[in-house]
């Protein structure tokens, strides 16, 4: 470990400085052992007795992510779904928590179906109104407010230090989905949130390569350590080569982020002059809704994550997304690569999404590339 306080880049470049103590190597091995063995007095001295609860490769990559929040552990998990999921399974039935409208559909879908036939009370409520949140939480019966900033896939920026002060007062935790805005652009810990929540599939990995999600408290409360023995008993965990993928990935974060913004921002802006595209969602214009709570929390950047409504409807936004060749037709994001995708197709009818919704992921491409492709994409819609 790096004796001196470093920023968060020498952080995540050098995985916080770790050197093999057997072999001095710059890079940590891939422990993929499901055992350990006991000493001769019974115990266990290494403090491991079975990978399912005591995985050595996650210990760098939970410790670099507790470290680039500002928190107090990290805890990895399976997928992203995985992680939010274990924060809401970590509450008792009876207990009513807050959701989003806007947020990762498939989590809102589970809350509403699984979570609530379980007996969470889920109420949803725009977190953008805040005192709408005010009115819904209920002081001694919300366990959880939860906000996705920017959220899925219409970018809504919410508020975190308020909605974080709102949820204390009530007695509720605040926890935030900081996928899109990965640590490189937001520290929701510092704003007053306790927990946060990644799909490390994006960005922390970055490569497409991997599914993971993580989670980082705030503080090492009852509340964790019932995420934490819920993760050894479930057992729905990240495998050592993933764990050790993801650590790869983490090291180059803060080259990634940045660059995949700017060419973002250059994207919306001249995305926002075309004429067959009827409005550019993204928290770095100035004309957009969220942007001023976006310039307060977000350090850097608003992002590589936008949209655009398309002229013409929901065919005219497939048939764009079909016409494109640099631009790669698929869902996720936080890759190297750049991915379009028509949302509607995918959330189904109870989404908020507008049908012509195209989701953009911005990756690494020369920017010129992906504007070129995508405008003579649009040049052609409605048609
Ligand atoms: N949260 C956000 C913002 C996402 O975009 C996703 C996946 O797209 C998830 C959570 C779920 O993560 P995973 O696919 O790793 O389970």
């Amino acid at each position: 470990m790096t004796s001196k306080k470093t920023s968060p880049a020498t952080v995540a470049a050098q995985a916080l400085g770790w050197i093999d103590p057997v072999t001095r190597a710059v890079v940590p091995p891939v422990h993929p052992s499901s055992t350990f063995v006991r000493d001769s007095d019974n115990g266990y001295s290494s403090g491991r007795m079975y990978a399912r609860a005591d995985c050595p490769g996650y210990d760098q990559p939970e410790a670099v992510l507790t470290e680039l929040e500002g928190g107090r552990a990290a805890a990895l998990f399976a997928s992203g779904l995985a992680a939010a999921s274990a924060v809401f399974l970590a509450l008792a039935p009876g207990d009513h928590v807050v959701i989003p409208p806007v947020m990762y559909w498939a989590l809102r879908h589970w809350l509403l179906t699984f979570a609530t036939r379980w007996g969470l009370a889920v109420e949803m409520v725009d977190p953008t109104d805040l005192d709408a949140v005010r009115a819904a939480v209920i002081p001694g019966r919300t366990k959880v407010v939860w906000v996705e900033t920017p959220a899925n896939p219409l970018w809504t920026v919410s508020d975190i230090a308020a909605l974080a002060g709102i949820a204390h007062a009530a007695g509720a935790r605040l926890a935030v989905d900081s996928t899109v805005a990965t640590p490189v652009l937001t520290r929701p810990l510092a704003l007053g949130a306790d927990i946060v929540m990644h799909s490390a599939t994006k960005y922390l990995n970055g490569h497409s390569d991997v599914v993971a999600g993580a989670l980082v408290t705030g503080s090492d409360d009852d509340f964790w350590q019932r995420i934490k023995t819920n993760r050894a008993q479930m057992g729905g965990i990240l495998g050592s080569f993933e764990a050790w993928l993801l650590l790869r990935g983490m090291r180059t974060l803060f080259a990634r982020v940045p660059l995949a913004c700017r060419s973002a921002q250059t994207l919306a802006e001249r995305l926002s002059t075309h004429p067959n595209v009827l409005e550019v969602l993204y928290p770095g214009l100035p004309g957009f809704p969220g942007h001023e709570t976006a310039r307060r929390q977000m350090i850097g950047g608003f992002g590589a994550m936008l949209s655009i409504r398309v002229q013409g409807g929901a065919a005219a936004a497939i048939a764009a997304a079909a016409r494109v060749t640099v631009w790669k037709r698929a869902t996720s994001l936080g890759g190297v690569e750049s991915f379009i995708e028509h949302r509607a197709t995918i959330e189904g009818p109870t989404s908020p999404v507008p049908p012509d919704l195209l989701r953009l992921s911005v990756g690494l491409e020369a920017v010129e590339d992906l504007i070129g492709d995508l405008t003579e994409a649009l040049d052609r819609a409605p048609g």
